[in-house]
């Protein structure tokens, strides 16, 4: 694939699902890709060993980067042990595995660092399309912070949002087209209760990642059976 952006590029990189296929996106469009990983505190800090182990095997940089204070902001399921996660999204709310100001706080500081590093590029892997109504996944915030980051640093800041109008399915079809298919389905942890790969089952982003892997799979095994 042609280098369009001819660029660097930093990706907020979690070691998920998402966030790896966007990494694999940024490297087939950007001439050097790097990673920054945040810790919020979240229970399963095994999502930040898995993602340092696909930057090393990608070739990027990976920087990891404290940001636990946002747990003691605010309650939710992800980081406080004492809640029982939602596993369906409550009628009119959120489901408490919401982290309020996550998205905002991480690509603030990505921002920064991408400053200080000379990189004017961000990718992020939100979608709006299969959110669990999280508003800091939509694409009208993204590019709401991205005029005020590019106004609170006189910055040209880019972020990018592979993933903002696509599906699971469509997510992994993108995933396939990359040539890292078995990589993110066997080395990433979407799991909310942090197991690798296919995951618990039965958790909501287990649920949501295997219904889109089933829907792509099936999709792709009828165009090669024509
Ligand atoms: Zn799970």
């Amino acid at each position: 694939m042609d280098t369009i952006y001819g660029k660097e590029a930093l990706v907020v990189f979690s070691g998920g699902q998402d966030s790896t296929t966007c990494l694999y996106w940024a490297l087939s469009h950007f001439s050097k890709v790097h990673t920054v990983t945040f810790g919020y505190g979240q229970k399963h800090s095994k999502e930040i060993e898995c993602a340092k182990k696909i930057a090393e095997k990608a070739g990027v940089s990976f920087r990891y980067m404290d940001m636990s204070f946002i747990a003691s902001l605010g309650r939710n399921s992800l980081t406080d042990t004492s809640i029982k996660m939602d596993e369906a999204v409550p009628d009119g709310s959120f489901p408490n595995t919401f982290v309020p100001g996550r998205n905002l706080f991480f690509l603030s500081a990505a921002a920064v660092y991408a400053r200080e590093i000379g990189v004017s590029h961000l990718v992020t892997g939100v979608s709006q399309t299969d959110f669990s109504g999280y508003p800091d996944c939509r694409d009208q915030f993204i590019k709401s912070l991205n005029v005020t980051l590019n106004l609170a640093m006189e910055s040209q800041f880019v972020i990018h949002t592979p993933l903002m109008w696509i599906d699971k399915a469509q997510t992994w079809e993108l995933a396939d087209s990359l040539g890292v298919l078995e990589l993110v389905r066997t080395e990433t942890l979407t799991c909310y209760n942090g197991i690798q790969g296919d995951g618990c089952g039965h958790c909501p982003a287990c649920r949501l990642r295997m219904e889109g892997l089933q829907k792509y799979l099936s999709k792709r095994q009828s165009r090669c059976s024509r």
